[in-house]
């Protein structure tokens, strides 16, 4: 048996062991910066890296890393050993201040999004003291920042703190004027639960779109999906087990809290959920969880495929994003109270949320627009790509009653005052889930369920920090230096709950009768696709708002969109030319060389027996050739749409150009494809199937 206690975090130099390795006076000032984000001084600096340089070295450790989170979406390091030539020709190790407070890093050689142009090419990275440093293939990897030198963002942890302490300016100043007057610090949450595929290693191996584009590109059905729910939460099969108990032994010595291990609702599909924690070590955390799922997948002969849609016709997968708000001393912000103050309080942070998720319904789309997860939103069996919010029966019946003066009649009949009269008990909705919601209030969180398997969770945190923000800043200006707060408090959250109502949705999202509702009748937006999605981003609102509270310049803003834009045209491409290069060179001669088969089989059949019953071998090479021509069609539609693609000017027609031409040549291709697959010789078939991938794992 593994002592758990003993290996969580042995990898981690975190609290314990700075308490442990450091002097005194160093720890408490290393403390002071984790807590306030007061500036660490070099000669502390220096002492807390000698001492990690010790514990990384005693652990195995040769090199140190800054690692960080390019807009590439994956996380980026470049190592540098300890070592340092000694005067009797030895090395030691060594590792200063400097090099765990600030990196150089060349920034030319990941996206800026043209900020490249305007500054210089040379970035830094910086030390974030408050995500932990951590041992990881024998290298120490320090939690970094990485900007330009003239300090813009050219990562996704900068404005993702940015935005943290934003939302942590207005909370203070809305606690204040409650009179708490102990919490010095406001941090947002977040638990991210993670789905994923595990494939067999070897069928992965055969299939070229699947390690291009992280996605099969063709493929028929296999007679058996998903549809005897046999899979959802069924039992583990020993090799997914082993996998299961090596990654959560490696996660948990990263210090990082796996909790839940189980099947989900596709076959071969898979989730795990962590106990949540500040957001930017969850992010860090994510990141972390993603990389050695694929690993320990490798060490196992699977593969993990993280993408939104790795098969046609099951569920693709997703990442759930709990979040909440929580102070320094320890109260869920979220958490409904049991004193009339506390649930007023309460009652405002959730109106703060509802109105900035209205208000920003275009970004928290943007944030999660992405290639692949356009193929899971609004196609029912992920949220709808139009955001909303439930509540649930409950507290949707509370703030209709805050909102026409009415009484609220369970438990007992009450009108709602705010500040006066305590929030009736409403139970959790635990069980009453709807699935369907891209944003569910839980009980003392928000799970937003939109963001799409492969995400940095940095990005949609971001957005919705500042959005609130932005909320929390225009709730503080209106209720300070009011005469009666409670008469103010109570009519700022009516006007809010009544104002921003038409975002609280608590029905069935995947209705066709909400899409015509959200749209037509509340005026929501429907934004089916990354390219409707984008532009959004850049709207002169969203721009105001990222500058409003220093998330983002507008060169910054415009920078991000270039790159995200950039990006989607990037992905959709390598996919076309996969697929173009998979039906020329294997599909087609595969289609080719059966039909030849059969109808050299047909005439052999007719030298022995003149009236031999062909009819197979004819209705199949006659329906074989006519497939083949179609697909041969399709391909140079999608072949001369690409090369129409590459004149286009910038990323926005070229993503405009991708949704209107390249999306529905490549689909049409797929099912003519696909179709070929299901009457073909299967010994001629040149790649796995549907079934060999979906069940590969015995
Ligand atoms: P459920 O299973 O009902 O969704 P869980 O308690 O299992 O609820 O939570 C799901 C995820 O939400 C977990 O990752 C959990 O850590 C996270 N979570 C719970 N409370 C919070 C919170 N206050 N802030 C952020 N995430 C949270
Ligand atoms: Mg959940």
């Amino acid at each position: 048996m593994k002592n758990v206690p003993e290996l969580f975090g042995c990898m981690v130099f975190d609290d314990s062991a700075m308490k442990a390795r450091l002097p005194k006076e160093t720890y408490q000032s290393l403390r002071r910066t984790i807590a306030d984000g007061k500036h660490l001084d070099l000669s502390v600096a220096n002492v807390v890296a000698n001492a990690m340089k010790d514990w990384a070295t005693e652990k195995g450790a040769t090199h140190f890393t800054h690692w960080f989170q390019p807009m590439t979406g994956i996380t980026a390091e470049k190592h540098d050993s300890f070592i340092s030539p000694s005067s009797d020709g030895k090395v030691i190790m060594e590792f200063s201040g400097k090099e765990l407070v600030r990196g150089e890093s060349d920034a030319s050689s990941f996206p800026s999004g043209g900020l490249r142009a305007t500054f210089e090419a040379r970035g830094y990275t910086a030390w974030d003291p408050t995500s932990y440093a951590f041992i990881k293939d024998h290298t120490l990897c320090i939690p970094t920042a990485f900007c330009s030198y003239g300090g813009e963002a050219l990562d996704k942890k900068t404005p993702l703190l940015r935005s943290m302490e934003a939302v942590n300016r207005q909370a203070l100043r809305l606690l204040k004027l409650f009179g708490v007057d102990d919490v010095t610090s406001v941090k947002t949450t977040v638990g991210p639960e993670q789905e994923y595929f595990l494939i067999d290693q070897e069928v992965y191996n055969k299939r070229p779109d699947l390690f291009y584009t992280g996605r099969t590109l063709f493929g028929a059905k296999a007679p058996k999906g998903q549809e005897l729910e046999d899979h959802y939460f069924g039992s583990i099969k020993p090799r997914i087990a082993a996998f299961m108990e090596d990654l959560d032994e490696e996660l948990w010595k990263l210090g990082i809290l796996a909790k839940t291990e189980h099947n989900e609702t596709a076959p071969a599909q898979h989730e795990l959920a962590p106990i949540f924690t500040t957001t930017n070590i969850a992010a860090d955390h994510n990141q972390l969880t993603m990389e050695l799922m694929k690993k320990v997948a490798q060490k196992h002969g699977l593969v993990c495929l993280l993408h939104e849609k790795p098969f046609a016709g099951v569920n693709g997968s997703g990442k759930h994003n709990n979040w909440s708000l929580s102070t320094n001393t320890g109260v869920n912000l979220l958490e409904p109270g049991d004193t009339p103050a506390e649930n007023a309080q309460f009652l405002l942070f959730l109106c703060a949320v509802i109105k900035a998720v209205d208000d920003y319904q275009d970004l928290l789309r943007v944030s999660v627009a992405t290639a692949g997860n356009d193929h899971r939103l609004g196609s029912n069996e992920a949220p709808p790509a139009i955001v909303s919010i439930f509540v649930g029966s409950d507290l949707n019946e509370i703030l209709e009653s805050i909102d026409k003066d009415t009484t609220y009649t369970a438990p007992e009949k009450i009108q709602m005052k705010i500040g006066v009269h305590t929030l009736p008990r409403f139970p959790k909705d635990t069980t009453d889930r709807n699935r369907t919601s891209p944003f569910a209030f839980t009980g003392n969180k928000f799970e937003f369920r939109m963001p799409g398997s492969s995400l940095s969770v940095s990005g949609v945190n971001m957005v919705l920090n500042t959005a609130v923000a932005e909320e929390l800043k225009q709730f503080a200006d209106a209720l300070e230096n009011t005469e009666d707060f409670k008469t103010a408090l109570h009519t700022l959250i009516k006007k809010t709950i009544h104002e921003h109502k038409r975002i609280i949705f608590n029905g069935n999202g995947y209705d066709e009768a909400w899409v015509k509702e959200a749209t037509q009748v509340r005026g929501l937006l429907n934004l089916k696709t990354t390219p409707d999605a984008m532009p959004y981003f850049i709207h002169e609102k969203n721009v105001r708002l990222f500058a409003e509270h220093k998330v983002f310049s507008p060169a910054e803003t415009l920078s991000r969109y270039e790159i995200l834009t950039d990006n989607y045209c990037k992905l959709i491409t390598i996919e076309a030319l996969t697929m173009l290069s998979m039906v020329r060179t294997a599909y087609l001669p595969a289609l080719s060389k059966c039909g030849k088969q059969l109808a050299e089989a047909a005439l052999t059949k007719k030298q022995f027996v003149q009236t031999a019953d062909c009819s197979y071998e004819e209705s199949i090479v006659t329906r074989l050739s006519v497939l083949t021509g179609k697909i041969c069609k399709k391909t140079e539609v999608l072949d001369s749409a690409m090369a129409e693609l590459s004149k286009a000017e910038d990323a926005t027609r070229k993503a405009q150009f991708i949704r209107d031409r390249i999306l529905g040549a490549m689909n049409e291709l797929r099912t003519a494809v696909d179709e070929a697959e299901t009457i073909c010789d299967k010994q001629l078939w040149p790649f796995p199937s549907y079934g060999d991938l979906l069940f590969s794992v015995k």
